[in-house]
């Protein structure tokens, strides 16, 4: 790979000395020219455009990565358009254009790629996947960078996911809950049995707010065994016996849980429930001196009872073993450099008369989103003896709903007008997360 990479880095590099030679011009700082470059958000006037036969790919692509990371995007999509090439990053779960480069570099610029991700630069039709080597700049901030390419009409496409060190070491106090969610979830944590499950999309913070919690209980309760089975293991926690599943291989979710109960932890997770005959066991764990949490597809918390109902588990063991079902979600956070307040005419309906809400404007900082960082919002059940009672009667979602309803339950909308209130978000973040078509406008 390294007489490969220096070949192309050859080829490219003498291509643009020729380009300089030729036109009898003194060589700019390009890394410098670049960072200019790249601040202007504004992909229609690039001035990559200007300088595209001057143009240095391997320190262009060199720049781009590492703006990302400074950035802390988690990922950088090139993709051709037929006219261009654009470049863009996934800050906080949205993708933005960074860049719009000609599309006369976009061959050389996936090829740079290629390159560095050891792939074959001279097959364009089929999809390949790699890994970028990290360079010893980025050492301490960066674990993995992995590259995939694949054609398209308009030619290839790269994605480089990037994967960061201890970013999600965030204490369980630091993640955002609610003092009431915060104060219900430390009671869990302290039992000695029970269920916790959480649900959510995915990306929407589950594995951060379950290894924040195993970190809370190894502080608060040392001395209690702590053991993970996950597909993959995402965050490594220090005290923590984690175990890495392989869902078409030997070490299946069943099997591993069946055998580690045996050697009796008493705190477990389980990366997901996924089929009845996981949910079974880990049911009977929380119900045999073990504290389970572990994670579930359901679009609200009373869905989660009644999937474990499908799930064949029998209602009076949903009722005496889950402890609480949290649904959480990620909202981007108002960039604090940018945001002003809304203008008051702008504020309609119920929302008038409140405190003045800000709204995203959009800087340097931002990449001109207007929003920087994600919290969390969340909503908790907990089952008390009329919901009890109900899902013993099998009661239906309707049902589940308006007794919850009924019983004034905090939902995540609402938890979310906390942070529009504070103003670390907007109402229209808020709505786009929970899935709400606004009646505003
Ligand atoms: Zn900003």
């Amino acid at each position: 790979m390294g007489k490969k990479n220096a070949f192309l880095d050859n080829v490219l590099g003498r291509r643009c000395v020729l380009v300089f030679v030729t036109k009898g011009r003194k060589m700019p700082n390009l890394q410098e020219s670049n960072r200019k470059n790249m601040d202007v958000s504004d992909s229609k006037n690039s001035s990559y455009e200007q300088k595209a036969d001057a143009q240095d790919v391997v320190s262009l692509v060199d720049d781009l990565l590492k703006k990302a990371v400074k950035s802390g995007a988690s990922d950088v999509h090139f993709e051709p358009t037929g006219a261009e090439l654009a470049v863009k990053f996934r800050l906080d779960g949205v993708l933005s254009t960074v860049e719009t480069l000609p599309r006369s570099l976009s061959d050389n610029v996936i090829a740079r790629l290629k390159v560095l991700g050891g792939l074959l630069t001279y097959r364009n039709d089929i999809p390949q996947e790699g890994r970028i080597e990290i360079s010893r700049t980025q050492d301490d901030l960066i674990m993995d960078q992995r590259l995939a390419v694949f054609p398209t009409i308009h030619g290839q496409r790269a994605v480089v996911r990037l994967f960061y060190k201890n970013i999600e070491l965030t204490e369980l106090a630091q993640l955002g809950f609610s003092k009431h969610t915060y104060t219900a979830l430390k009671k869990i944590a302290a039992k000695n049995q029970g269920v916790l499950l959480l649900t959510g999309p995915a990306g929407s913070g589950k594995s951060t707010t379950l290894a924040a919690l195993l970190r809370h209980i190894l502080k608060s309760f040392a001395g209690r065994s702590v053991v993970t089975l996950e597909d993959p293991v995402e965050i490594r926690i220090d005290g923590v016996t984690q175990v890495q599943i392989t869902p078409h291989g030997q070490m299946t979710f069943p099997l591993g849980l069946r055998s580690l109960l045996r050697q009796d932890p008493q705190v477990l997770m389980i990366g997901e429930i996924r089929d009845a005959e996981t949910a079974r066991i880990a049911i009977e764990a929380g119900l045999t001196g073990h504290l389970l949490m572990s994670t579930m597809h359901s679009g609200s918390p009373a869905g989660a009872f009644l999937r474990l109902l499908e799930m064949g588990i029998e209602p009076y063991q949903v009722t005496s073993s889950v402890s609480a079902v949290l649904n959480q979600r990620l909202v981007r956070k108002l960039c604090t450099r940018c945001k002003r307040t809304e203008p008051r005419t702008s504020v309609r309906g119920k929302d008038r008369g409140q405190t003045a809400a800000f709204e995203a404007v959009g800087c340097d900082d931002c990449f001109s989103t207007g929003y920087k960082g994600r919290v969390l919002i969340a909503e908790m059940v907990q089952l008390d003896s009329q919901l009890r009672k109900a899902v013993l009667a099998k009661a239906d979602l309707d049902e589940l709903e308006r007794i919850l309803e009924n019983k004034g339950h905090t939902n995540m909308l609402a938890d979310g007008k906390r942070l529009v209130g504070d103003g670390i978000t907007t109402q229209a973040e808020l709505n786009t997360v929970c899935g709400i078509v606004s009646d505003d406008s």
